[in-house]
């Protein structure tokens, strides 16, 4: 039956028990049975499909990754442990010493840690460019094999032109490498623009409701294989627990996304012109300065607004005080709304030029738009300000 992706990541599914029930299982097993010696010959032989141990697959897994898969528009996926599992498996399973991998600067925290810190201990070369993706051919080198993004970018909400971008690996021969985790594939889906790998922290969107982490690499099947063979080696793999939860938070993404994305809208819209804010972001909002772009490449705003308050670093500080029903806390796509000062937290440990060099100033506010009422939403942000 070939049908819409929103409807595919609702009634893909893990095959039925005898039981008939509804809802899928949670395969909560570490390893599977055979009938016989001859069957478990074959399936450890990869001549029979079949599970064998959790850390290579389970189904409960694959009914997740499944669905993300055809959400994307992939032809499959890997499931990882985290989003932080599936950018290392992503990297590791592609580069070997003496590669090299060009970088957008404009990347989550923990990811920037890796490319710098733990990617040169294994020979591993790097450079960052900026989100202006007309200066990134300049920087590519002989050795160089993968290009890495993330757009909107974390959490400074630069738009990387995806096409742009796909045009110039495809040029050099270069695996495009692209962290989905903000856009969701309800906002983006970067195998439109020659993506080869898709990354999803799933912890964020994808969960929503700020219960398990996970993560996810999709693909093309010779791809994702090798992201498996790593994987199965180095054991990163998802819990089928929390595939479970996370698989039926995909029946919900596209209706969610939708409230969420029209919740940052309104708040933009609401606070562009209020006097203690300097400046706002969101992608959906013409005065955002890659607005064109984003109309272009993304389906909604997502869910996440942005803004500069006059006052810097204690007003920053003082705005999350001031809040009454925000949570303050490191998450982000959450039915809750959660606000963030990066400048004191996440981003704590990059130097000052560093930040700025990423579009993080000292009193940029990181809002995580929630599913409350809008105007409650907006009522306490306010009242903070
Ligand atoms: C959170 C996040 C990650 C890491 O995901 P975890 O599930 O926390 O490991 C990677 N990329 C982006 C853009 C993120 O927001």
């Amino acid at each position: 039956m070939s049908t819409h992706r929103i409807t595919q990541a609702i009634r893909i599914r893990a095959g039925q028990t005898p039981e008939m029930e509804h809802t899928t299982p949670l395969f909560l097993t570490s390893s599977f049975c055979y009938e016989d010696a001859e069957e478990m010959r074959a399936v450890f032989a990869d001549e029979k499909e079949g599970n064998i141990y959790s850390r290579f697959s389970n189904p409960t897994v694959q009914e997740f990754t499944d669905r993300l898969a055809a959400l994307e528009g992939t032809e499959t996926g890997f499931a990882t442990a985290s989003g932080m599992s599936a950018i290392v498996a992503s990297f590791l399973s592609f580069l070997k010493k003496g590669d090299h991998l060009l970088a957008c600067n404009a990347i989550f925290g923990s990811t920037h840690t890796v490319i710098t810190k733990y990617l040169p201990k294994y020979g591993i070369e790097y450079s960052y460019v900026s989100t202006d993706t007309s200066t990134w051919e300049a920087a590519i080198r002989p050795n160089t094999r993968m290009i890495f993004l993330e757009t909107p970018t974390n959490p400074g909400l630069d738009i990387v032109d995806l096409a742009a971008a796909g045009a110039i690996a495809r040029k050099h021969n270069l695996l495009f490498n692209v962290d989905n985790c903000f856009a969701t594939p309800i906002g983006q889906t970067p195998i439109d623009y020659g993506a080869d790998l898709i990354i999803h922290s799933a912890t964020k969107w994808i969960d929503g409701q700020g219960r398990v982490l996970g993560g996810a690499v999709l693909g093309r099947k010779d791809l994702i294989k090798e992201v498996y063979l790593f994987c199965r080696s180095t054991g990163p793999s998802l819990s089928p627990f929390n595939a479970w939860i996370l698989s039926r938070s995909l029946e919900t993404l596209d209706v969610r996304m939708e409230r969420h994305s029209a919740n940052a809208l309104y708040l933009a819209q609401a606070l562009e012109d209020h006097p203690a804010i300097a400046s706002l972001r969101y992608p959906f909002h013409p005065a955002h300065p890659q607005y064109d772009i984003a109309r272009r490449q993304m389906k909604n705003g997502g869910g996440i607004v942005c803004f500069e308050l006059k006052g810097g670093l204690e007003a920053g500080r003082k705005f999350l005080d001031n809040l009454k029903m925000l949570s303050l806390t490191a998450n982000l796509g959450d039915t809750r709304s959660i606000a963030s000062h990066p400048a004191s937290t996440t981003h704590a440990k990059l130097t000052p030029e560093e930040r700025a060099a990423v579009g993080i100033s000292p009193g940029l506010i990181r809002i995580s738009v929630g599913l409350e009422h809008r105007d409650d939403i907006l009522a306490d942000i306010r009242q903070a300000l």
